[in-house]
């Protein structure tokens, strides 16, 4: 049987059930087919990663094609062409996806080619974790509590032996701007990179994970996200590989399980888009869709640059546009502010996170702001407002993260940090720094910010 393999968001070659069951039941051929325009950090991060696993494939001698375009037309001009018998691919679990899979099936059976979807991708399938009364869960403790007791999908093993179709492979050419050329000295795409920092993350961070994830100067988090987000690893492979590594004791029991737990918010991501499907582009609770945002222009562009004068904050957003990642804690803090401090509607910061993120995960990213928001069901109520001065005294008390991304703050130091607006204008001054021009004056004032957007939420509240 001739097969074709349909590459997406899992660009590897562990852990595919496609891939590893169309090498046992025929001849194989992998195709990626591409976004018509490259924008973003993640459309370019993809697509290294599309060229690693098209050399992966063509080292086993299976061929890779690359295709652009409508799937439905690409996948049939694909099996016309190379008189392909079945068609292969790991399922998606967002709506409009899921509705392309349909359309291509529904193309491919009426020309008699057999299709096959697998489960990549989650540890669980969304919609197969329900209360007892059968419904979703709202809430993440008791969803995670229920994935815990669930057997869960084993991942499978990378295919031992490949048979090939005997068809040239196209090639994966795509300019890269120099802008992201740069995010490539920080993170390296390759489904071994990404085996190579689980590993990594085992060895020197996992045994302090509770309490150092919350610390963004330190390397404390396993930076996975960067590879989940393309599938260069699966999440079947990391959950098993915490749970097997041999390093055991209360300590280290106690920080796999924390680990795992975060790791689970993911497939919480997942299962609440499947049910929500609108979760992307409106408030899961709908009283925050009439909320009276302020969308200053000035304000927005200040936000971006990591030029707010909170510095914690500018440092977040100098991190993801240097690096293409913001630490999870930082995340909080930024989107917060947008949202709360500024009065920013919250898809402002979801298309800016879509579009500078590396990790980019429509799931996680759509579940974070609302998270944030207050809109989402399980999420941080709305009254809870970041202070991101605290924040940063708090998690990042020597100021190491600050400094490393906010440099014309590096001499200060204590209060005049994390609060550079209250400190005495000389002694800024002799430290290198002079507000509105070095450094800027702070956007917003915390404290009347903070009250803006409680009586914003109250006016919610009120007409509902
Ligand atoms: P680790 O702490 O090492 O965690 C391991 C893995 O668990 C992560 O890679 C991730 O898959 C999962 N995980 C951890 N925390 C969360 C969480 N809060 N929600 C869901 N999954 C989690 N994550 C993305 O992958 N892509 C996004 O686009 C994204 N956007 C976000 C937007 C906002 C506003 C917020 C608040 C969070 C967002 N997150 C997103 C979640 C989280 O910030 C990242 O998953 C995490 O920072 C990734 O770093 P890590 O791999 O070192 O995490």
């Amino acid at each position: 049987m001739r097969i074709l393999v349909l590459f997406r968001r899992d660009l590897r070659l562990l852990d595919h059930p496609a891939l590893a069951e169309a090498a046992r039941d025929g001849e194989i051929v992998c195709g990626y087919i591409k976004k018509e325009s490259l924008t973003s950090a993640h459309d370019y991060w993809t697509m290294a990663h599309v060229a690693d696993i098209k050399q992966a494939l063509n080292r086993e001698d299976v061929p890779f094609l690359l295709g652009e375009g409508s799937v439905v037309e690409q996948v049939n001009a694909w099996c016309d062409r190379y008189d392909i018998d079945a068609v292969y691919f790991n399922r998606s679990y967002l709506h409009d996806e899921i509705e392309r899979e349909d359309d291509l099936i529904d193309s491919l059976e009426n020309k008699g080619i057999k299709t096959k979807r697998f489960v990549g991708d989650v540890l669980a399938k969304p919609g197969s974790v329900l209360t007892g009364k059968g419904e979703y869960y709202k809430v993440f403790t008791p969803f995670y509590k229920a994935l815990r007791q669930k057997p869960l999908i084993e991942p499978v093993k990378k295919p031992t032996t490949f048979s090939g179709l005997s068809i040239e492979s196209d090639d994966i050419a795509f300019k890269e701007p120099a802008w992201f050329k740069k995010l490539l000295n920080h993170y390296t795409p390759g489904e071994h990179v990404a085996i190579e920092q689980l590993n990594t993350f085992l060895e020197q961070a996992l045994s302090r994970y509770s309490e150092g994830r919350d610390r963004p100067a330190r390397k404390d988090t396993s930076h996975l996200s960067v590879y989940l987000s393309v599938g260069a690893i699966s999440p079947r492979v990391i959950y098993q590989a915490v749970m097997a590594y041999d390093e055991v004791g209360p300590r280290v029991d106690k920080e796999k399980e924390a680990f795992i737990r975060q790791l689970m918010w993911r497939d919480f991501s997942y299962q609440q888009l499947y049910q929500h499907k609108e979760a992307e582009t409106k408030a899961m609770r709908e009283e925050f869709d009439r909320f009276n945002w302020e969308n200053n222009q000035a304000e927005i562009e200040r936000w971006k640059k990591g030029q707010t004068g909170y510095p914690l904050v500018d440092a977040g957003m100098r991190e993801l546009y240097e690096t293409g990642y913001m630490h999870n804690r930082v995340r909080m803090v930024v989107a917060s502010f947008l949202v709360k401090h500024l009065l920013v509607d919250w898809r402002v910061g979801l298309d800016y996170f879509e579009h500078t993120l590396l990790d980019h995960d429509r799931q996680n990213n759509a579940l974070g702001w609302q998270w944030v928001m207050g809109s989402g069901f399980d999420a941080s109520p709305y009254f809870r407002i970041f202070n991101p001065i605290t924040q940063a005294e708090k998690f990042d008390p020597d100021g190491d993260y600050i400094k490393r991304f906010v440099p014309e703050l590096r001499q200060l130091s204590g209060q005049a940090l994390f609060r550079p607006f209250e400190a005495d204008e000389a002694e800024l001054k002799r430290f290198g720094v002079v507000l509105g021009e070095d450094y800027p004056h702070p956007i917003v004032d915390h404290k009347s910010a903070r009250e803006r957007a409680l009586s914003r939420y109250q006016e919610i509240k009120e007409a509902s």
